[in-house]
């Protein structure tokens, strides 16, 4: 049993001494227990720390699934995009949410807060029990309304720290023009003109003053996503270096 203990701790904390992993003697608390019970080490459960959290945002097409796969390989956080969870579980033949998903995706609206927030928890306690040093997330696409943030604080509240806004600032008609250009090969059902205009609109009404209620409260680090991807990941390098 000790033996199946200690595989899952070198997983994830550095292994005890060599002479802490003899096996145990038959009865009675040996010293050796003694001594793991004093310095405290937890076997069965790895401790995972808390997430660091950078919500990355922008309007359709800025730009932010580009950059996120880069600040993945250099800084090595991991990504998760709100949009390609919805997807993934919308494309799940059993999913109880599938058509529901597919329709506000379709119409450019935002998909209920439960079920959205239930895959970012899923993944972020997936991708940490993994590899508990794995704590730091960009999510990608979220918070999108006062919705969304509502059932952050209620749901993380305490669990992850936000460490700041990753905002892709982006003029419209550059958005539409990469997104249409991205629909030629994306097979994404909004990438078209019409659910573009109204994915533009919820942009601006729903997420729009999200990120100016975080830049109230100096926590948002913005981006000019209109350059090229070299210049913009420039940038964002800049930013991540300083945040530390
Ligand atoms: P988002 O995740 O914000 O919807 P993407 O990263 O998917 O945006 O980018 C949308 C499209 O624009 C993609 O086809 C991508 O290759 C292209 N793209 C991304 N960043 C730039 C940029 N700085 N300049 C030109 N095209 C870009
Ligand atoms: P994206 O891949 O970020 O462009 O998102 C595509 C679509 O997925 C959006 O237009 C929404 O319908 C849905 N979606 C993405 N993120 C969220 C979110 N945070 N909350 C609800 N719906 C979302």
């Amino acid at each position: 049993m000790l033996s199946c203990c200690l595989r899952l701790c070198v997983s994830g904390l550095a292994l005890p001494p060599p002479f802490l992993l003899q096996p145990p003697r038959a009865a009675g608390p040996s010293v050796r227990h003694l001594l793991l019970r004093t310095l405290n080490f937890n076997f069965r459960q790895p401790r995972l720390m808390k997430p660091l959290v950078v919500f990355v945002l922008g309007g359709p097409g800025a730009g932010k699934g580009t950059q996120c796969s880069r600040i993945v390989q250099k800084f090595g956080y991991t990504h998760l995009s709100a949009g390609d969870l919805l997807r993934d579980e919308r494309n799940k033949p059993d999913s109880q949410y599938g058509e529901l998903i597919e329709k506000y995706i379709r119409e450019g609206e935002i998909v209920p807060v439960e079920i959205t927030i239930s895959l970012l928890k899923r993944e972020m306690d997936r991708t940490m029990e993994a590899n508990v040093q794995k704590n730091k997330f960009l999510i990608d696409g979220f918070p999108r309304n006062q919705d969304n943030l509502q059932g952050w604080n209620k749901t993380m509240d305490g669990k992850a720290d936000v460490a700041f806004i990753l905002f892709f600032d982006c003029d419209n008609e550059i958005c539409i023009e990469r997104c249409l250009e991205r629909g030629k090969s994306s097979g994404r059902s909004d990438d078209n003109r019409e659910s573009l205009g109204k994915r533009i609109q919820t942009y601006l009404q729903c997420t729009k003053p999200i990120i100016d209620l975080y830049e109230e409260m100096g926590k948002v680090r913005k981006v000019d996503a209109s350059k090229s991807v070299d210049e913009v990941f420039g940038d964002v390098v800049k930013i991540f270096d300083k945040e530390g």
